[in-house]
């Protein structure tokens, strides 16, 4: 008969309570960014589209996940970041240096899901919060329904 057997040690409470404190900002930097714009940040699930995109940037296990280099090797959780068009997670310093460098750029005004290029203003922004994850995405009025899926109205 297997059993599993719960190991408790200092240790991994401590990267327990690590986890739970990068969860805990990833919240904290969605309430942030929706008040900044005027919105709210609602507690939906991550759509299937969010899922897929994170299955195909995070690969199987941790070994193959696509990150920025200041995370390869790192053992200590902290906030990530993940913009859809960048398939790679990316330490804060990496996202928000890739952020500015689109602004105003072609990639600015592309859907993250179907590749069309929009008129200036026209791209919608979704982000979720999965656990420490911080995912952002840009869709045009089309892909609207299959990047947020069910459950997020606006
Ligand atoms: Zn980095
Ligand atoms: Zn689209």
């Amino acid at each position: 008969m297997v059993r599993e057997v719960e190991v408790t040690t200092a240790a991994a409470t401590a990267m327990r309570d690590q986890v739970h404190a990068a969860r805990r900002d990833a919240h904290r930097t969605l309430h942030q960014a929706a008040i900044r714009h005027g919105g709210t940040a609602n507690l939906v699930a991550a759509s299937p589209w969010c899922r897929e995109l994170l299955a195909s940037v995070l690969g199987p296990n941790i070994r193959t996940a696509r990150l920025c280099r200041h995370l390869r090797g790192k053992r200590s959780p902290e906030i990530v970041f993940l913009a859809a068009h960048r398939r790679r997670v990316e330490c804060a310093p990496c996202a928000h240096r890739a952020y500015r460098a689109t602004i105003g750029t072609p990639e600015d005004r592309t859907c993250d899901r179907c590749r069309i290029l929009v008129a200036a203003g026209q791209v919608e922004v979704v982000t979720w919060a999965v656990g420490p994850l911080v995912v952002s995405a840009g869709h045009c009025h089309g892909c609207r329904d299959a990047v947020r899926g069910p459950g997020v109205a606006t």
